[in-house]
């Protein structure tokens, strides 16, 4: 494992008093030279995380420690924290090459020095000619390319973004996430990367720590995030997943039996779920559920009867709304083009591979 960059230890931050914490006790290790986003719905935390390294805002508890030193008595400037946020605009009197200087100048670099640093800057994010230009006569994109250029141009030893695609469209986004993961494995330089959208969370990783309430639910990396989620909050916002409330009827070992509230008993992975007589959620990714147009008993043992009720085209794919048991709903995807689907309302059946489904306790585990 790489050595360590930013530790935050026991992090919590309150507004005002008896609030709510919007940080509510926070550990997690950042790489030297790591890309680390932090996912996670609107209010939970993850802006007030950035805030409090970029030294914004200061911890109510708890310490965040900057290649082993606690930074609480620096002030912003004092730790060579380069910040990209969305709402952080270039300065629109200022040329380009100006805005991108501005780090430099305050920090007291020589002028030739800062010349020929800013014409690197915004080489390295495909700007150079550039310079002259105010922002104004810039697209969306491009400004934030600059506001990029700024954050990198004295080099620091780790770069803090937060939502800087927000403003852009879909198709402008994605061609600067992979610019941004790109840059980011050519300069070796260590990135937090804030952003509520799992795609863009998934894209750029390394790793990913998952928000919620102010909490990191879980910290790994994509494949394992998606594969396994550490609880039902993490299943339910990384990727689709189907999540039917039900009961542990018995387990063994790492096997449970679930009875699903709406009928059916089914056999599923013990995820992070307690023992019998507990409530559960049973969690099966839609694109795991297998879907014929025969009764349950023909499919085979462990097949549900189900029932179609709606099937959407969506070209590469088809999603199919399920009825199961009494009250039950799943989503099922497809392949378009695969075999002949069951009329809506007509007799289904369903089933999905041994070990795809998994049970996690339905009350997320606090702190
Ligand atoms: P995120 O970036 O994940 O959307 P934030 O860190 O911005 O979340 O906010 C976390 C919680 O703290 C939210 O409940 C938000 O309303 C609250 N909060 C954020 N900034 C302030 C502030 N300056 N004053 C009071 N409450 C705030
Ligand atoms: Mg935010």
């Amino acid at each position: 494992m790489a050595e360590t960059l930013v530790r935050f230890e026991g992090v919590r931050k309150t507004y005002g008093a008896g609030g709510p914490a919007a940080v509510a006790g926070l550990d997690l290790d950042i790489a030297r030279g790591e890309l680390m986003t932090l996912l996670g719905p609107s209010g939970s935390g993850k802006t007030t995380t950035l805030m409090m390294l970029a030294g914004f805002e200061a911890p109510s508890a708890g310490r965040i420690l900057l290649d082993g030193r606690d930074i609480a008595p620096l002030p912003p400037h004092r730790r060579g924290i380069g910040v990209v946020f969305q709402s952080y605009a270039l300065f629109p009197h200022m040329s380009v090459a100006e805005n991108v200087a501005f780090p430099l100048s305050v920090r007291g670099v020589p002028r030739a020095e800062r010349q020929a640093r800013v014409a690197r800057a915004l080489e390295m994010v495909r700007l150079g000619g550039f310079g002259e230009r105010r922002p104004a006569q810039l697209s969306g994109g491009q400004q934030q390319r600059v506001a990029l250029a700024r954050a990198l141009v004295f080099e620091p030893p780790i770069v803090l973004l937060d939502e800087p695609l927000g403003a852009l469209d879909k198709a402008l986004r994605e061609e600067m996430q992979l610019e941004i993961r790109h840059l980011h494995q050519r300069l070796g330089v260590t990135m937090m990367y804030v952003t509520h959208d799992q795609a863009e969370a998934l894209t750029l990783a390394d790793r990913i720590a998952v928000f919620e309430g102010g909490r990191i639910r879980q910290v790994a990396d994509p494949a394992t995030l998606y594969n396994r989620p550490a609880d039902a909050f993490v299943a339910g916002f990384v990727g689709e997943n189907n999540l039917l409330p039900g009961e542990i009827a018995a387990r063994e070992g790492e096997e449970v039996t679930v009875r699903l509230r709406c009928g059916p008993v089914v056999a599923a992975q013990a995820a992070d779920c307690g023992g019998p007589g507990e409530a559960c959620l049973l969690a099966i990714r839609p694109e795991r559920i297998a879907v014929a147009a025969v009764t349950a008993a023909e499919l085979g043992a462990g097949a549900l009867p189900a029932v179609l009720r709606e099937a959407i085209f969506l070209g590469d794919h088809v999603r199919l709304r399920l009825a199961v048991g009494d009250g039950g709903e799943l989503l099922a995807k497809r392949p378009a083009g695969l075999g002949r689907l069951p009329e809506p309302g007509g007799p289904a059946a369903i089933a999905w591979p041994e070990g795809a489904a998994f049970a996690f306790r339905d009350t997320p585990r606090r702190g």
